[in-house]
């Protein structure tokens, strides 16, 4: 038997399980996934969960429902990778897994104790998160009795995971501060790394367009170099500092320590390969799928999923010793939720930045381009039941993996 070992059950490692238990001959091929945690989250519903439009229970899900039959999954953490013996090394009990093939689809994780300051006594009393579940639920239930007062978000570093997450919250923000009948006492902050809004410049001078209506402050290119929780104020590299009542952060993301013990990633724990096809340039036999990768595009979902549909292709050439073909383009495309049930779409990808449009049928829609609109909000709540339904499973969805310019428009 030839074996596949995935190690991550997220969102990429799942589909992968899933596209391989039916492309490939099970009587040829063992297939097996690796997970630390029982518990399958829909990350994208973190966002939702401060302001009580989802709770816990909406987001998670056992992982094991979503593993096909003929999949082995193991529980444990994963301690060392060993290239060049071709075997994984398992936490729980020891155990040695050998592979012919491996993905490794073990995402990136918040790392909050990078930041002095930050993790310490004011943690979850006047400073949050909203990238886990644990921050997303403690922040919903600080936010019940906030009396308003000025509100920090901090974006610590990039790249971080869905990078248009921190704008979401901020909107979510201002429309719940109205709907607390508050908003005029809460003062909007965004502190952010980049020069503006967003990293890619059409999209950030929309974006930026409408945090400015909504009354969003953006401070650019603040790079904190410490908080101090005590005095309520956070203080960058170049001493600009900024109090607040309450800080939202998003800690430093790094990706999985199983990468760094193994002497497999860059500074940041992300993993380089082949940006077009996701094989290791040092190890023939070794992808990587979803957020782990090294790659210049988003970490998102939606990456994972194209990512998997060109992959999935290039990896039956590959075993059958067929040159793989450049066919991932970079392509992304998120919705962004904006408040008073609306929200924006944007699809890019490594050549081509968000552009105006409509999406996914030329001129029609029903989606608007970087456009707010209502049925673009629906988009994104329909999203969950797409996740968990279709995604997941590994499924074709009716959206082209590579981005097409039908429909785009530049101004
Ligand atoms: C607040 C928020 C909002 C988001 N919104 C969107 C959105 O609107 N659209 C979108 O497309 N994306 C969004 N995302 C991003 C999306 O959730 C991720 O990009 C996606 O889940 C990445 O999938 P992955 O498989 O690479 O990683 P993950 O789904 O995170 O899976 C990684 C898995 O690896 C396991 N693992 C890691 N290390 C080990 C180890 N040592 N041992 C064992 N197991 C290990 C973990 O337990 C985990 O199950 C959002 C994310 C957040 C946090």
């Amino acid at each position: 038997m030839k074996k596949l070992l995935i190690l991550g059950a997220g969102t990429a490692g799942t589909m992968v399980a899933n596209r391989m238990s039916r492309l490939l001959d099970l009587d040829e091929w063992q297939i097996t996934i690796v997970d630390q945690h029982a518990t399958h989250y829909y990350q994208p519903g973190f966002l939702f969960i401060p302001f009580r439009m989802y709770s816990k229970n909406d987001v998670i899900k056992p992982k094991r429902d979503f593993i096909p039959a003929g999949v082995e999954l193991i529980m444990s953490p994963i301690d060392v990778i060993e290239p060049e013996h071709q075997r994984v090394k398992l936490v729980k009990d020891n155990r040695v897994l050998n592979y012919d093939f491996l993905i490794i689809a073990t995402g990136t994780q918040t790392h909050p104790d990078q930041t002095a300051g930050l993790h310490e006594h004011e943690w979850y009393k006047s400073i949050y998160d909203f990238y886990t579940i644990e921050g997303a639920v403690a922040l919903a239930k600080h936010l019940r009795t906030w009396p308003g007062g000025r509100m920090v978000v901090n974006v610590v570093e990039n790249p971080i995971k869905c990078p248009v997450a921190p704008l979401e919250f901020l909107m979510l923000a201002d429309w719940f501060f109205h709907e607390q009948g508050i908003r005029d006492r809460v003062e909007i902050i965004y502190a952010t790394p980049l020069p503006g809004a967003f990293t890619k410049p059409i999209a950030s001078r929309h974006l930026g367009d409408i945090l400015d209506r909504k009354g969003v402050k953006i401070v650019p290119e603040f790079l904190v170099e410490h908080v101090d929780p005590d005095a309520k104020k956070i203080v960058s590299y170049d001493e600009q500092e900024i109090e607040y009542d309450l800080l939202v952060s998003v800690p430093l993301n790094m990706g999985s320590d199983v990468i760094a013990r193994s002497g497999l990633g860059n500074e940041l724990n992300y993993v380089p390969v082949d940006k077009h096809t996701f094989l290791s340039p040092q190890h023939g036999n070794i992808f990587v799928l979803g957020d782990a990768a090294a790659i210049p595009t988003s970490k998102a979902g939606s990456v994972a999923h194209f990512a998997v549909d060109c992959w999935s292709e290039n990896f039956l050439r590959h075993i059958d010793g067929l040159e793989m073909l450049p066919t991932f383009d970079g392509h992304a495309n998120c919705f962004i939720e904006s408040g008073f049930g609306k929200g924006l779409l944007i699809d890019f990808n490594y050549d081509v930045e968000p552009l105006p449009g409509r999406f996914p049928l030329p001129g029609i829609g029903p989606f608007a381009l970087l456009q707010e609109t209502e049925m673009n909000h629906w988009g994104k709540m329909m999203f969950r039941w797409m996740y968990w339904n279709l995604l997941l499973k590994g499924q074709e969805l009716p959206l082209p993996a590579r981005m097409t310019m039908a429909g785009k428009w530049n101004s």
